[in-house]
């Protein structure tokens, strides 16, 4: 795996932008520490010497930039480039045209993409950016494979450490245009779109075992007029559309009763059900999260509990 640092940069008149020198200072700096070699990539026109001074050792051109929308041209160059190059890491300013650009070619290229980072340690493949309205840091993994990061203003200082002179200079006109292109639209699930409405949710997590738990939850849903829902690790074992998870990255929901079944109750799923009226915690654990913030918490097996439950409601809650 090559060691390399490759820097996206952006021009501000034909100069290369301070957030770009900052980059460049930055890059050099990591690989100082981590070896590898500074490459910067960037519109035709701006001025080389100072993006060397600032530690590039390659600098790279866009041919023809000029003339061509900034976040486009620059998705075709680096798109083309780093499938090829390979580099570490790709550092992209977290400029809106930076972020736009940096997502679209880790999407294209199917690289890990962590943006707005404060800081960068690729000793420990990590980066530090912060959440929550900048009321908390948190640590995430830069993969070892290729990344790209956009990294904020002033996260590492702008320095001339060499002479200008000394790099290579190409120029690359990219072959294609970075234009998005709408190859398919997918309709939201008919189902999902009851989600926020719903007045009961039948929820599953992992602890349903599977999609045969998620048919019994279906059918209790049915029988008590709601729909069902999910935590993400059911989502993500393919059990449910990803249009059903409830949560910080899936739909917050507002139900009169939310029923969790075998779910644990982590943080980024209870910010989902704050708005739920009563919660109603099947686990077999009963020291699970989820069982302290319950209104009702029952100890069981859902792949016990479920069919009993159905059975009561069958035959109309006589048996
Ligand atoms: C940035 C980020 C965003 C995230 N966003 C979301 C989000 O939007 N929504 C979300 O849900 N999660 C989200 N997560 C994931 C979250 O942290 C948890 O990993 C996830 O919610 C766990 O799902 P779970 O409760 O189904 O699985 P687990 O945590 O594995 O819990 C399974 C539970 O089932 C119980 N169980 C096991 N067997 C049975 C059985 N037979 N009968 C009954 N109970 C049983 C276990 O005791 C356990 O409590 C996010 C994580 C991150 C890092």
């Amino acid at each position: 795996m090559s060691n390399d640092i490759w820097v996206v940069g952006e021009l501000r008149g034909s100069e290369p932008s301070p957030w770009t020198l900052e980059l460049v200072s930055g890059a050099s700096a990591l690989a100082a520490e981590n070896g590898g070699h500074v490459t910067v990539l960037i519109p035709e026109g701006s001025d080389a010497g100072a993006l060397e001074r600032h530690g590039a050792e390659t600098v790279v051109s866009i041919a023809g930039a000029a003339e061509q929308p900034p976040v486009e041209v620059t998705v075709a160059a680096a798109r083309e480039l780093l499938a090829t190059e390979r580099p570490r890491l790709t550092l992209f300013p977290d400029s809106l045209c930076g972020r736009d650009a940096a997502s679209q070619v880790a999407a294209a290229l199917e690289l890990s993409f962590v943006s707005a980072c404060e800081r960068i340690t690729l000793s420990e493949n990590s980066a530090i950016r912060s959440c929550f309205r900048g009321q908390l840091s948190a640590t995430l993994d830069l993969p070892a494979g290729a990344a790209i990061a956009t990294v904020c203003e002033h996260t590492f200082q702008a320095r001339e450490t060499r002479e200008a002179g000394h790099a290579e200079r190409r120029s690359v006109e990219p072959q294609s245009d970075g234009r998005v292109v709408v190859t398919d639209t997918v309709a939201p699930d008919p189902e999902a779109l009851g989600l926020q409405e719903a007045d009961v949710l039948a929820s599953g997590g992992l602890g349903v075992g599977g999609p045969a738990g998620f048919e019994l939850l279906e059918r209790l849903a049915r029988l008590v007029g709601g729909t069902t829902s999910a935590s993400r690790a059911a989502v993500d074992q393919g059990w449910v559309p990803r249009s059903k998870q409830v949560g910080q990255t899936g739909v917050s929901v507002t139900p009169r009763v939310y029923f969790a079944c075998g779910i644990s109750g982590a943080l980024q799923h209870m910010v989902g059900i704050r708005g739920a009226g009563k919660v109603v915690a099947l686990n077999t654990d009963q020291a699970a999260p989820i069982m302290q913030e319950a209104d009702l918490a029952a100890v069981g097996d859902a792949a016990e509990v479920l069919p009993l439950l159905l059975n009561e409601l069958d035959n109309g809650g006589t048996s």
